[in-house]
């Protein structure tokens, strides 16, 4: 951003880079810029037989498919390269704030305006407690919010006009879009992120959200039980489904939402209360989603079905028998881990 360039990132400017990319990746960028892989042009790693390996489009292309989406199966990465655009470094961008009772009806109409915005338009709509934030009325501090962080990725001139419809919903209580530093938008939820609290994420995909879908995940946001947990719902879409469906191990991408439901909390002692919240609320939205599952937002060891699940059966023995090639004693387990297929000749 010092030279006024990005590439997509996380919507926590802290979430590392390698891990993320190794999943896929995605942020406020990606429905103009697609996935952080669709941006990544080489790749260097230490492989299990510790040889130093470039892999690329031109270099090792299969090593560089499985890459883009296999997590940290292949090798231990050493550097990434990246495309990057001209963004910024100021955008038009921020919060805007409605009472949680409105939230049923402001999330059909996110939905509805998200079908047909343009691609430098992204949303991320939060289920949450109201933090106690200067540009939020006092009298919804620690209530039940919904907040829609909104963005435009392009050219400035175009950018008030195509963020207009999404700040015209109903009757907001706060909006403090304004022209920002993206940087200053990107880390505006990192407080919320920060390290010491016990965690327990879930995640789902929506070709659609659906009405079913909102209602269901406003009655469980209305039974939240840490202030501290979140429901955030990421705009995807653009870009991202432009490009080939295997074009990297990432299955994903004619979901037009991804859904985190985020449990975090202090107390080991609360552990059970706030993880059975995440997996009713998980389980309540089942209904309505793809199926599919973002192999970043598994928890832990989730085991090798849920894996497999990630990537979808083609795609995961594609990725087995990369593994077989270059991991065939599965150096790299301590991961979401893909076995090693065994070749019939060995
Ligand atoms: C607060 C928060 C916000 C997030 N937001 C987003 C988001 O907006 N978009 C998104 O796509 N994801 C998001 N995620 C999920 C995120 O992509 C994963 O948690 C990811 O694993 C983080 O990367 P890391 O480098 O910190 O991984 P780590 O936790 O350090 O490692 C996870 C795995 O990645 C692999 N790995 C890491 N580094 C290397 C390396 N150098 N070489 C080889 N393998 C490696 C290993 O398999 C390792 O087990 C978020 C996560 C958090 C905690």
């Amino acid at each position: 951003q010092v030279h006024g360039l990005a590439t997509p990132g996380g919507f926590i400017s802290s979430t590392g880079v390698a891990g993320l990319t190794l999943g896929g990746g995605f942020g406020y960028l990606s429905r103009k810029r697609g996935l952080t892989v669709d941006n990544l042009c080489s790749v260097d790693l230490v492989t299990a037989a510790g040889e130093l390996v470039r892999a690329s489009a031109d270099c090792n292309p299969d090593l560089f498919w499985g890459l883009k989406g296999g997590g940290g199966n292949f090798g231990v990465i050493t550097s990434f390269e990246f495309d990057l655009h001209a963004l910024g470094p100021d955008v038009l961008a921020g919060p805007v704030v409605h009472a949680f009772d409105d939230a049923p009806h402001v999330l059909r109409e996110v939905t509805s305006l998200m079908r047909d915005a343009p691609d430098e338009v992204s949303c991320l709509p939060v289920l949450r407690h109201a933090p106690p934030a200067p540009f939020i009325p006092e009298a919804y501090h620690g209530r039940m919010i919904l907040l829609l962080a909104l963005i435009y990725a392009g050219d400035p001139d175009d950018a008030e006009a195509a963020l207009a419809p999404l700040r015209g919903i109903g009757d907001p209580i706060a909006d403090a879009v304004g022209i920002k530093p993206y940087t200053a938008f990107q880390s505006m939820f990192d407080a919320s992120a920060n390290a010491g609290a016990r965690n327990y994420w879930k995640g789902h995909y929506f070709d659609a959200l659906s009405g079913e879908a909102v209602d269901a995940l406003c009655e469980h946001a209305a039974r939240m039980t840490s202030k501290e947990s979140v429901i955030g719902m990421l705009s995807l879409g653009g870009e991202i489904a432009r490009w080939p469906a295997e074009s990297a191990p990432y299955p994903h991408r004619n979901a037009a939402w991804v859904l985190n439901i985020q449990a975090r909390w202090r107390d080991a002692v609360e552990d059970t209360r706030h993880i059975t919240w995440a997996r009713e609320t998980f389980n309540a939205v089942a209904p309505f989603t793809t199926g599919g599952v973002y192999i970043n937002f598994i928890s832990g060891d989730e085991g090798t079905a849920r894996v497999r699940a990630a990537y979808g059966g083609r795609i995961h023995d594609r990725l087995a028998a990369l593994k077989g090639e270059w991991d065939p004693d599965n150096v790299f387990h301590l991961n979401q881990n893909i076995a090693p297929a065994v070749s019939a000749t060995a």
